[in-house]
């Protein structure tokens, strides 16, 4: 793919490009005061969603066309270039129309090929940039696909939104990072910009910092963050947004690393834990093996599963050659515990059978 830079003129250079504005455009008050507030912190591309894909019906939809006049006056009054989602031929021509700057492309849309289409077909012949999130499903394929719907639409100043995946299980995260997915995407088209989104990823306040950090030393190339100026009132996505003030503070306190250890490096050596783990895995399972035969013996010669004398006696052993090999000792002391533990359940299965 012969790509082109994303940067807008202005726009600088150096990691992470941060985009950033409410999830929603709710008022012309709410839109032009988060803009101000992010301008004054020198954020030089403002997002706001202006159609609202929702997941059920009766949940704030956007606010639709009249958002668009709403975004024209922030790049009038603030200087920033504009953002927004599209996920129809109808949201291309209208955006378009007030001068919209970047479009990209949702999670629920990049899943559905048809409505990709759609979008290409709507964008031959015009030069903006544009982003894809990725399909809500953990889909490279998927995502790929829509990169090159939109490529071969003629639109050459591409990137992607890692948003983060849906899962049924949904504990820390409200969609699970998988960040191998977008290290692979990396590897494939190691071209692409990579722009991160750490408001739906973490679908918490508390998480933006971090995941944030986390971006930008797997390399990513920049933040989509969801900045409010009343995030507490916010109309979709309250728990997420945060101030102006807040998006300015996580900035600064970002560390970029710039070094040469590249994707393909992180690739092979996470391919060398996954290769250790399995043989731990396996291991255990040898030890489990010869941990059943011994029940056997104890069954056979009438003795208790519980030895304790050889316990303390692993215990101590092992935890001081852990220590002699720069692991914690209290650490190894869990792991032999629960190791332990398996153990004694397994033989008592084989001593009751
Ligand atoms: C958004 O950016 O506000 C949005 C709807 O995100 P996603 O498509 O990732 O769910
Ligand atoms: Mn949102």
């Amino acid at each position: 793919m012969e790509l082109e830079s994303i940067l807008l003129p202005g726009m600088d250079h150096k990691r992470p490009l941060v985009i950033a504005g409410p999830c929603s455009a709710e008022t012309e008050e709410q839109v032009m005061e988060t803009a101000k507030a992010l301008a004054s912190k020198g954020i030089k591309l403002f997002r706001a969603g202006i159609w609202k894909p929702r997941t059920k019906p009766g949940g704030f939809e956007g606010v639709g066309a009249k958002g668009l006049a709403w975004l024209k006056k922030v790049k009038k009054e603030t200087g920033m270039y504009v953002s927004t989602e599209v996920a129809t031929a109808k949201h291309v021509f209208e955006a378009l129309k007030y001068g919209v700057d970047v479009l990209w492309i949702g999670a629920r849309t990049t899943a559905n090929p048809f409505a990709v289409q759609e979008i290409a077909d709507a964008l031959s012949g015009v030069d903006i940039p544009v982003l894809i999130k990725n399909p809500v499903n953990p889909d490279l394929e998927l995502w790929i696909g829509a990169v090159e719907r939109i490529y071969n639409a003629g639109i050459k100043k591409l990137g992607v939104i890692h948003r983060g995946f849906s899962s049924y299980d949904k504990k820390i995260y409200r969609n699970l990072p998988q960040w191998h997915i977008p290290i692979e995407l990396r590897r494939r088209m190691p071209n692409l910009p990579i722009i991160c989104d750490p408001s739906h990823i973490g679908g918490k306040r508390e998480l933006i910092a971090s995941l944030s950090q986390q971006a930008m030393d797997l390399n990513f190339d920049g933040l989509i963050v969801e900045a409010h100026c009343d995030p507490d009132n916010a109309w979709s996505d309250k728990e997420q947004q945060i101030t102006p003030d807040i998006l300015d503070y996580i900035l600064n306190l970002l560390v970029i690393r710039d070094t040469n250890q590249t994707t393909e490096n992180l690739n092979e050596l996470r391919h060398q834990i996954d290769e250790i783990d399995n043989q731990l895995l396996e291991l255990l399972a040898k030890r489990m093996r010869v941990s059943r035969e011994i029940g056997q013996y104890k069954k056979e010669h009438n003795m208790a599963v519980l030895q304790t004398g050889r316990y303390d006696e692993i215990l101590k052993d092992r935890v001081t050659m852990a220590e002699q090999m720069d692991m914690n000792g209290e650490f190894m002391k869990n792991v032999l515990e629960s190791i332990h533990e398996e153990s004694v359940r397994q033989q008592i299965t084989v001593i009751n059978q």
